[in-house]
């Protein structure tokens, strides 16, 4: 039987990558990555020589089948996103729904590692015992009930929020829950990682005199 091994990669440092993961990445026959020359960078700065095909949102069907092929003459393959762990919020859950549905022959090994949405809970100082992920916020349809309804969560709440919503996003948190306590991180592992720590007004207004809007964000809430 062959291995599909999900394998987290950095959400910045390319130093954050697990012994394992480097190994897996030099022995698989095949690297699914989102985006190929994303990974590229990655495979490049440990000498991987791995042999590399895109698998994202928008591949067809025929992609899949493809990787069905290989699976059934005994290939081991690797899944990579351009970011963190493979699945969460990005689009490799679709090809192993896919593989569990369709009860293909394969083993699918997780390779642990960075994840945005950990990295942040891990630094809130928040209740993490019992939180609540809510991906990326919407961005027209359904927004304001998204934000009205975290403010009656009792949990610690983290989403992602892309930069050119997170000033929209802002103002939100301070309409509908304005005593609630926020984490924004912005470029976690990053040169330019910051935390800022506050109310939802507090925040906004030093990410605006700092004119920081702009990098990828995690926001968690008290
Ligand atoms: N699979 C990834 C993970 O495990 O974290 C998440 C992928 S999702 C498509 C990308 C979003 O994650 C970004 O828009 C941002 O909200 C968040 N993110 C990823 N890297 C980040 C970083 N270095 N700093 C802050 N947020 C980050």
């Amino acid at each position: 039987m062959s291995n599909i091994y999900i394998i987290a990669t950095p959400i910045g440092n390319l130093e954050d990558i697990t012994l394992r993961a480097l190994r897996v990445m030099k022995e698989v026959d095949l690297i699914l990555c989102e985006d190929t020359r994303h990974t590229k960078r990655l495979l490049n700065r440990y000498e991987i020589k791995a042999e590399t095909m895109s698998y994202h949102q928008h591949s067809k069907i025929a992609k899949i089948d493809k990787i069905v092929e290989l699976i059934e003459i005994g290939k081991n393959l690797a899944l990579v996103s351009d970011a963190g762990t493979p699945g969460i919020s990005d689009p490799g859950n679709m090809l192993i729904k896919y593989l569990v549905e369709n009860k293909i022959n394969i083993k699918i090994i997780p390779i642990p590692g960075p994840s945005a949405v950990i990295s942040a809970l891990s630094i809130s100082g928040f209740p993490t015992d019992n939180f609540l992920f809510l991906g990326f916020a919407p961005h027209k349809k359904g927004r304001q009930t998204f934000f009205k309804n975290i403010a009656t969560e009792k949990r610690t709440v983290v989403f992602y929020e892309s930069p050119h919503r997170i000033s929209k996003a802002l103002n939100s948190m301070q309409e509908f829950f304005p005593e609630k306590e926020i984490v924004v991180c912005r470029e976690l592992t990053k040169i330019f990682e910051t935390i800022y720590r506050g109310k939802a007004e507090e925040i906004k207004k030093i990410l605006t005199a700092d004119n920081q809007v702009k990098g990828e964000f995690v926001i968690v809430i008290h």
